[in-house]
């Protein structure tokens, strides 16, 4: 397998475990693609893509790793770090709580005692945090948000236009939360700026490895293990794993942390991102979503994942065991 632009692509047995679980998981059928945005109904349901990339930059893919599609929620990682980079911990937990919440991503209820939203993954929680991004007016803010995500990915980024335009004219729900949240002065007046801001960093597009480079740049201290661009503060990633960790798969965080044990994001585009601390970022993709708008081969992929690299975080054995053959042998470059 030769390089590829400025990625080292690699054959070795981490790349053999992602495409055996990629011809077992592409029989799997179940789930239904998100409908609510009318233009994300149309994505093909059999799109099917794993990527990992490691600290040190090797690369492994395997199915649809270069099909586009928008990141949704999965941007609400990335748009916490910005607004904690322009406001610093103390002011942003002021603004956006980090308790993990047993409803829905969608779920229009804010904190009872503070009306805080109750973390920056869930919908409410993510406006608030995207209302907080500095710019002098909405172009500075919008071209702020797209940078940062440049330098996670290494690359330009662009807006889906009928994407971003479906959500805000159908975002009822959304824009929901922002009057309440406005109500109790929790975001400032402008909300349809901030709605359409944080509309925008949903439509933001990518591809299955731009997702894997975003995790293991979160994995390496955020820095860019490709372009060796810092993306964030280093200083920040523990609160970025912290909240990915107990509240980046929304209902079905608990049982995520227990069953897999990473920090991890999903989106209703089918997208889902795991973070192996200082080893290495996963990304899968595949739109057939859960009741809770879980990718479903997404989860199952990176249950069986953590199980047979023994990744989970409180894996007793992983530093010495399974994890430490495996990573050893990414190194390995495939000679045929
Ligand atoms: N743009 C979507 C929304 O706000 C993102 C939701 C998601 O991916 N869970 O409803």
């Amino acid at each position: 397998m030769g390089n590829q632009g400025d990625l080292e692509r690699v054959g070795s047995p981490l790349l053999s475990v992602i495409e055996d679980l990629h011809s077992k998981y592409k029989l799997l059928q179940e789930g239904t693609v998100a409908n609510y945005i009318p233009e994300l109904a149309k994505v093909n349901p059999d799109l099917f893509s794993i990527c990992i990339v490691t600290v040190d930059g090797q690369v492994y893919e395997v199915g649809d790793y270069e099909q586009l599609f928008t990141i949704q929620s999965i941007s609400k990682v990335f748009a916490y770090g910005l607004a904690l980079e322009d406001h610093g911990r103390d002011y942003f937990l002021t603004r956006v709580g980090v308790e993990p919440t047993g409803d829905a991503f969608n779920a229009i209820i804010l904190d009872e005692k503070s009306n805080r939203p109750l973390n920056p993954m869930v919908n409410a929680g993510a406006i608030a945090t995207t209302s907080l991004i500095k710019g002098s007016d909405p172009t500075e803010r919008l071209n702020r948000m797209l940078d940062m995500f440049r330098r996670y990915i290494g690359r330009d980024v662009f807006v889906d236009i009928s994407v971003f335009t479906s959500e805000r004219s159908t975002g009822h729900r959304n824009r929901a939360m922002a009057h309440l949240m406005l109500n109790f002065g929790m975001i400032d007046q402008n909300i349809e700026e901030s709605l359409d801001l944080y509309f925008q960093q949903c439509a933001v597009i990518v591809n299955c490895r731009d997702l894997a480079v975003m995790a293991a740049t979160l994995a390496n201290k955020g820095r860019n293990p490709i372009t060796q661009e810092q993306a964030v503060k280093s200083s920040y990633i523990k609160d970025i794993l912290s909240v990915m960790y107990t509240c980046g798969m929304y209902n079905f965080a608990g049982e995520w942390a227990y069953k897999v044990g990473l920090p991890a994001k999903s989106g209703v585009c089918g997208g889902i991102i795991a973070v192996v601390p200082h080893q290495m970022g996963i990304g899968v993709f595949s739109p057939l979503l859960d009741m809770r708008g879980n990718s479903v081969r997404g989860v199952k992929v990176c249950e069986e994942l953590s199980q047979q690299l023994g990744l989970h975080l409180f894996e007793c054995s992983n530093k010495d065991s399974k994890l430490g053959e495996n990573l050893s042998q990414c190194h390995l470059k495939d000679e045929g």
